[in-house]
């Protein structure tokens, strides 16, 4: 919560608010509907970048939900007080944080405090349940291109 209004994005699906996301460091906030049409997904994300005070920007978001056919997307520009604060991550490891934001993984999202043995290169974090994910992609297109 946070004390001051702040111009907010305020999302409701079918009529239920789902989230207010802002809050006085939001730096940008996207309200993205994807359709997957193959796979008969549907998905709303709230997501964004917050630059705490003297920090390096870092990755924000307030929400990603399924959505179902018929579901009704309302996307409000509203001055609120009622923000809720976002989930905060930070994936570029050259940022010279001094904060407590985690640095996560490129591909999934899991911090150090969810996975060790994270491996970083200057640009982005692995995490090693992604490297074994992408070893099983690489040995199976393998086969099947015999
Ligand atoms: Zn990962």
């Amino acid at each position: 919560m946070y004390t001051a209004a702040v111009f907010c994005l305020e999302i409701n699906v079918n009529g239920q608010r789902r989230v207010i996301a802002g809050g006085p460091a939001a730096e940008v906030i996207n309200a993205t509907v994807s359709l997957y049409p193959g796979l008969q997904e549907g998905w709303l994300e709230v997501a964004g970048s917050v630059l705490p005070q003297d920090q390096p920007v870092a990755d924000a978001r307030w929400l990603a939900a399924a959505l179902a056919a018929g579901d009704v997307v309302e996307v409000r520009l509203v001055e609120s007080e009622q923000a809720a604060a976002p989930r905060v991550s930070r994936t570029d490891p050259t940022a010279r944080a001094t904060d407590a934001i985690p640095l996560v993984c490129a591909f999934c999202d899991k911090s150090h405090e969810e996975v060790s043995g994270m491996v970083s290169s200057r640009k982005a974090v692995i995490c090693p349940e992604c490297i074994g994910y992408l070893h099983d992609v690489i040995h199976s297109s393998d086969e099947g291109s015999d």
